[in-house]
């Protein structure tokens, strides 16, 4: 079976060489990243830096205790991997057969498509506008908030497709810390639900790669057996556990992130395009029939957005990371002076 391919965004260095731009006049809006560089990191790296001759501990107990810790859980219902993204792969790995059914709420993140079908499993979609449990599907793949529209489903409507669903529910809340949602005590009501969450977004460290999963002692074990045995770095892991104890720090950013979503959500409106309300760290906004010539011009001038050519629904929309005053100050600039 052929399936869909995660495709890759050009990188900074190909950009700058390709419109013969100096590489640091490119601002990444596609990639939903913090605009805090990680100043913090090489004290806090420390004596890892120095042992790197060595594996990781391969239990990644510590790393297991401080992401329990923040997420409100016992360490025994903790599993690490490298970002979210190993570990949407390693769900379906864990909890799909071929012939089985996963269902989406689209449009969404496009790695869930791409999980499920890798196994032999069927995708199915349903819209998220209107969220209907399918208490058939094996597996219910749920974006709270969800990428890219923003949005975030509300508890009733999230409690009813938990109660319905026979299978397993898989919430990816790669971007809770925007809207300070605490899963831990739902995976005391439900043993069918299965938490992802990451240090990429609020906590600012994508380039880490470190995400954790959190659920009902059985689905932990059964990621457990299948995930590789040292996919996070020593470095990683020592930068994970203090940010994680270091939350005050995030919150800050994050909070600073929110009032920068709402001054640059207020200035793309202020242009008259049709701005979705957010509740992440980025912006999805309908710019017209034009969206692909808008994000090839902006490209041109080193502002990388997220286009949705695929997406009918959204083929007019350009998705628009929060970042600094200044960054996104120059988006809206140039937006406004390329735009026919
Ligand atoms: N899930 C969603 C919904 C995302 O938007 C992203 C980042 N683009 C990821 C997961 C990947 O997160 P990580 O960096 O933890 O692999």
């Amino acid at each position: 079976m052929t399936t869909d391919r995660y495709v890759w965004q050009p990188t900074n260095d190909e950009i700058a060489q390709q419109f013969d731009i100096a590489p640091d006049r490119v601002v990444r809006f596609d990639q939903n990243t913090s605009p805090y560089p990680t100043d913090w990191a090489p004290s806090a790296a420390g004596e890892a830096l120095t042992g790197l001759n060595e594996y990781p501990a391969a239990s990644y107990k510590p790393l297991r205790e401080a992401a329990a810790a923040y997420a409100g859980v016992d360490a025994s219902q903790v599993v690490p991997g490298a970002g979210v993204d190993e570990l949407i792969l390693l769900s379906a790995r864990a909890l799909l057969s071929p012939g089985d059914r996963a269902v989406g709420y689209t449009p969404t993140y496009p790695l869930y498509r791409i999980a499920t079908e890798q196994q032999g499993a069927v995708f199915s979609e349903s819209p998220i506008s209107a969220p209907e449990p399918d208490e058939g599907a094996a597996l219910t793949w749920l974006c709270v908030p969800n990428n890219p529209t923003g949005e975030r489903l509300d508890d009733a409507t999230i409690s009813r497709i938990l109660d319905r669903s026979a299978g397993i529910v898989v919430i990816d809340a790669a971007y809770a810390e925007f809207t300070g949602d605490r899963w831990g005590a739902w995976i005391d009501r439900y043993d069918n639900l299965l938490v992802l969450q990451t240090l990429s977004k609020g906590f600012g460290l994508a380039g880490a790669r470190v995400g954790y999963a959190f659920g009902h002692l059985s689905l932990i074990d059964a990621i457990d057996r299948i995930r590789p045995p040292g996919s996070i770095s020593t470095v990683s892991v020592k930068l994970a556990i203090s940010a994680l104890a270091n939350s005050q720090r995030m919150r800050h950013t994050v909070d600073r992130v929110i009032v920068e979503r709402e001054r640059l959500s207020g200035l793309l409106a202020a242009l008259g395009l049709d701005v979705w309300p957010s509740e992440a760290n980025f912006v999805l906004a309908k710019v017209g029939t034009d969206a692909a010539a808008l994000a090839a011009g902006l490209m041109a001038e080193g502002l990388v957005v997220r286009e949705f050519p695929h997406i009918p629904q959204l083929r007019d929309h350009l998705r628009f990371t929060v970042r600094s005053t200044l960054d996104n100050d120059r988006l809206i600039e140039t937006i406004e002076r390329i735009r026919p």
